[in-house]
């Protein structure tokens, strides 16, 4: 995955090739918003940057107020899904600096996802240099480190008027920011479903068209109706491979190793999933990555040898989960304050990320 100084040499060598445009607000709206308060999602900042594909080439982006944009009812967009997303954030340093953590994987798993849905890839220094310049100009959006942080939506997706069913040849790039204060992601129940699958080999579960979070969506809401927090996702062939957990990659820790679904094309290889194997690693653990059966976890912890489990992604970075109901089995794991891995995964994580400890990987992009 890495390669984060090729990534970042060649931003540079590029910088000048992109002129944005900029459109700024007359006032700001950050001016009395209390920005880890706001509910997620909900005050978006000032800015989005927005950039078209027409004519066989990307326009020179603009950076323009945040909100609505006219779109015609006939994009395929709309029609048929051809739509692609990312999820990033945006940390300032205990020096007031801005980061972001390996934001050039965000830009390569966009190019991923646009390229399963025959869609003109996003050059990657217009992307990332685009995305710095949105984000120097709503600093101000950005809360102070210990406290939260600013979410990063990236969107691609097709504006072409066409009700045929084809690849798409023009889009919109938009890029938008909303802050939002860091929580203590709670333990939760989840429940190992065999009636949805998320993804099946030659399918699109190791890429991000929103789709995907479409067709989970009914499976996320019955087990909420059930009273369990998010879905467990096994294999859509045999259902009996673990992948993921709601929309977070999952590991398990068992005895003294820590084990998650190895990448088989139909998980999506997440930016934290790979940062925590390569921390944990580094710090000593054994790390596997290999299919895991869900019987396997239903006899590991009728032994007593399950200690931890826990999601990772962009947003919660690590959670941790309590019980896993499959079939009429719960795998119910130890207290998660007694756990060891998971904390010490997400206080590595968040201190890199975060400006607070060193970063031996250059996974940091200092704007
Ligand atoms: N799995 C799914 C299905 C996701 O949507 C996400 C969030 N992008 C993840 C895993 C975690 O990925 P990341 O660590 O890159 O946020």
């Amino acid at each position: 995955m890495a390669q984060t100084r090729t990534a970042a040499a060649s931003t540079e060598a590029e910088r000048q090739r992109h002129t944005i445009r900029i459109q700024r607000v007359a006032h700001s709206r950050a001016e009395g918003v209390e920005l880890t308060k706001v509910p997620f999602s909900s005050v978006m900042s000032d800015h989005m940057l927005l950039a078209e594909y027409r004519d066989g080439a990307w326009q020179e982006p603009s950076i323009v107020p945040y909100g609505p944009l006219p779109l015609s009812p006939a994009i395929s967009a709309l029609q048929y899904g051809i739509s692609a997303f990312e999820g990033m954030k945006a940390h300032r340093s205990p020096a007031g600096d801005l980061l972001l953590f390996r934001p050039w994987e965000n830009a390569r798993r966009l190019n991923r996802t646009a390229a399963r849905l025959a869609m003109q890839p996003v050059p990657e220094a217009m992307f990332l240099e685009g995305l710095k310049e949105l984000l120097r100009l709503d600093d101000r959006w950005v809360p102070p480190g210990d406290e939260g942080a600013l979410y990063i939506r990236p969107a691609l997706f097709s504006i072409d008027e066409s009700i045929r069913v084809k690849p798409a040849d023009r889009f919109y790039l938009v890029i938008f920011t909303f802050p939002f204060g860091s929580y203590f992601a709670a333990p939760v129940d989840v429940l190992a479903t065999e009636k949805y699958v998320r993804a099946f080999p030659g399918g699109s579960g190791n890429v991000k068209p929103g789709g995907n979070y479409a067709t989970a969506l009914i499976a996320d809401q019955e087990a909420r109706d059930a009273g369990f927090s998010m879905v467990m996702w096994l294999d859509g062939l045999e259902h009996r491979y673990v992948e993921e957990c709601g929309v977070m990659n999952v590991f398990f820790v068992l005895d003294d190793r820590v084990i998650t679904p190895a990448l088989s094309g139909t998980i999506l290889p997440g930016i934290t999933r790979d940062s925590v194997i390569t921390l944990l690693r580094d710090a000593g653990h054994t790390v596997e990555e290999r299919r895991i059966g869900i019987d396997e976890l239903v006899e590991l912890h009728r032994q007593g040898r399950l200690r931890e489990c826990f999601g990772t992604g962009t947003a919660a970075v690590v959670s941790p989960v309590q019980r896993i109901r499959y079939r009429d089995t719960d795998i119910a794991l130890p207290p998660a304050d007694s756990w060891q891995v998971a904390p010490e995964a997400r206080n590595r994580l968040v201190g890199i990320a975060t400006g607070r400890a060193p970063d031996p990987y250059g996974w940091v992009d200092r704007i």
